[in-house]
């Protein structure tokens, strides 16, 4: 077997018991990103030296066997929003196309306390606002099942990175969907967290009240291996949750059924719109989850229509809010003509794609004197009829099952001439981020030649259910075994 076929649990064999080393196995990676990225284009930096030097240091590691962890020696790739110190953070986008942050967000350093091994920077959809990365200040990211489609957004560029065994685990963000929608879109398994359950230290923010890290993996088991290495508590966030992080990949261990598990089936998410050979597979995986122990109820979450247009709406103001820092005189571009207003308007004219300047006009207008009340504080409103729907839900329930997206992935150029089409894509996505609450995607089927996710929604920090749930469907099946044809 190649190294790249390996999940992180047998890798961690290999290296453990020092049948390979860590160095060995990141120059593998390394050697597969220059032969097959140049047609996937899933990264935006290659950190060789970093990850050369970073292994050595985890090889010393694991000869001595001291602070050994799951993930020591272990290669991955981040998102380009998420702050690497000394290498660059562009967040796609022109703007911060030079940008070495000096410091490490939280996730990253846990990362390297546990010795893991930063390849790069994946490619993303330009400060996180898009759902295909079409919106990339720089290139679009294919989707390795089929390179004439996108890979989903976001966070495309780490779901093809996995996909496409450039890297066993990556780093993504979900502020609406950009972790969950490309991993199904591109057949991996990715977590979106509680809000809070991982630190947004040095994350570089979307939507400061959405935003969140979470994995993606080649299977459940794997997430959880991540999730418990970044997870907890962090004094430089103070949004990040106190609980004590659980052991999610011990518990997974011990999971053998589902008995006693309340699965509730929400009607608002099997709609009109949603693709046949979609609703079929989840319908499916909801039988197997159901043979696997479960019970199944039908439940209702009858906010679900306001989602698309108070999520948009609240990103639009936030996402305008946190962009205003750009403005060519504290990092990034700089455009150094005429005077001050001249330097912010030309930087920021040059620095912005369509999609954010888009954003930041709609947002500015949303927070403008006397459309507060009137667009703003609405839709915070309607978020928390939207959350209420959920904790209703959780009362009969554990977890909810729905489709990740309407369709798999579509053709590049499809929808980008249209946002409000692209928008709509994160229909099943975005209420989740509304109310705060960790959702799974696991692959459970293909349809001509593109994979199919379905999502697993659980009540704030309802995770370890959620990753058993996963890791007992995958355990019964094999949707994530399987790869695409560049693999
Ligand atoms: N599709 C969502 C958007 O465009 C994705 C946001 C995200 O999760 N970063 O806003």
């Amino acid at each position: 077997m190649k190294l790249h076929e390996l999940t992180i649990r047998e890798t961690h064999e290999l290296l453990s018991s020092r049948k390979i080393s860590s160095e060995e196995l990141t120059r593998d990676y390394l050697e597969r990103i220059q032969r097959l990225d140049p047609q996937v284009k899933s990264y935006v930096t290659v950190s060789e030296d970093v990850a050369l030097e970073q292994a050595q240091k985890a090889d010393e590691c694991l000869k001595s066997g001291e602070g050994l962890t799951p993930l020591t020696g272990i290669p991955y790739s981040a998102k380009d929003s998420i702050s690497t110190r000394g290498v660059n953070t562009t967040c796609s986008s022109k703007i911060l196309e030079n940008y070495k942050p000096f410091y490490d967000a939280t996730a990253i350093k846990k990362l390297n306390s546990a010795n893991s091994v930063l390849l790069g920077k994946n490619n993303m959809d330009e400060f996180g606002m898009g759902s295909s990365t079409e919106n990339s200040g720089f290139f679009t990211t294919r989707n390795p099942w089929n390179f004439d489609h996108v890979p989903g957004g976001s966070s495309g560029g780490s779901a093809a990175t996995v996909a496409a065994g450039l890297a066993p685990f990556a780093l993504g963000e979900d502020t609406g969907g950009s972790v969950r929608m490309p991993a199904s879109f591109c057949g991996v398994t990715g977590l979106k967290t509680t809000y809070g359950r991982v630190s947004r230290y040095g994350l570089i923010p979307l939507v400061s009240s959405f935003d969140t890290i979470g994995p993606m993996a080649r299977s459940a088991y794997d997430v959880a291996l991540v999730l418990e290495a970044i997870a907890g508590h962090d004094p430089k966030d103070s949004t990040s949750r106190v609980e004590s992080v659980q052991s999610y990949s011990e518990s997974l261990k011990k999971t053998e059924n589902l008995r006693g598990l309340r699965i509730g089936i929400p009607k608002e998410y099997f709609v009109e719109g949603l693709d046949k050979e979609v609703e079929a597979s989840v319908r499916t995986a909801i039988k197997q989850i159901e043979g696997l122990g479960a019970d199944v109820v039908e439940v209702s979450l009858p906010h679900t229509q306001y989602a698309i247009p108070v999520y948009y709406l609240i990103l639009f103001a936030e996402a305008s809010s946190n962009l205003a820092k750009y403005d060519g005189v504290r990092f990034g571009l700089s455009e150094r003509t005429g005077d001050l207003m001249d330097v912010y308007l030309k930087t920021r004219e040059a620095g912005f794609g369509a999609e954010a300047k888009r954003r930041i006009m709609l947002g500015t207008f949303a927070l403008s004197a006397g459309y507060y009340d009137a667009y703003y504080l609405k839709a915070q409103k309607v978020r928390a009829l939207i959350r209420q729907d959920f904790q209703k839900a959780f009362e009969t329930c554990d977890a909810l099952i729905t489709p990740v997206a309407p369709t798999t992935a579509f053709r590049i150029g499809e929808k980008i001439s249209n946002p409000l089409d692209m928008y709509l894509s994160d229909v099943f996505v975005v209420a989740v981020n509304l109310a705060g609450i960790p959702a799974l995607s696991v692959p459970c089927g293909i349809s001509n030649g593109l994979p199919i996710g379905m999502q697993i929604i659980g009540p704030h920090l309802s995770e370890e259910t959620l990753l058993r749930i996963g890791y007992l469907y995958q355990s019964q099946t094999d949707w994530h075994t399987k790869h695409p044809p560049c693999w």
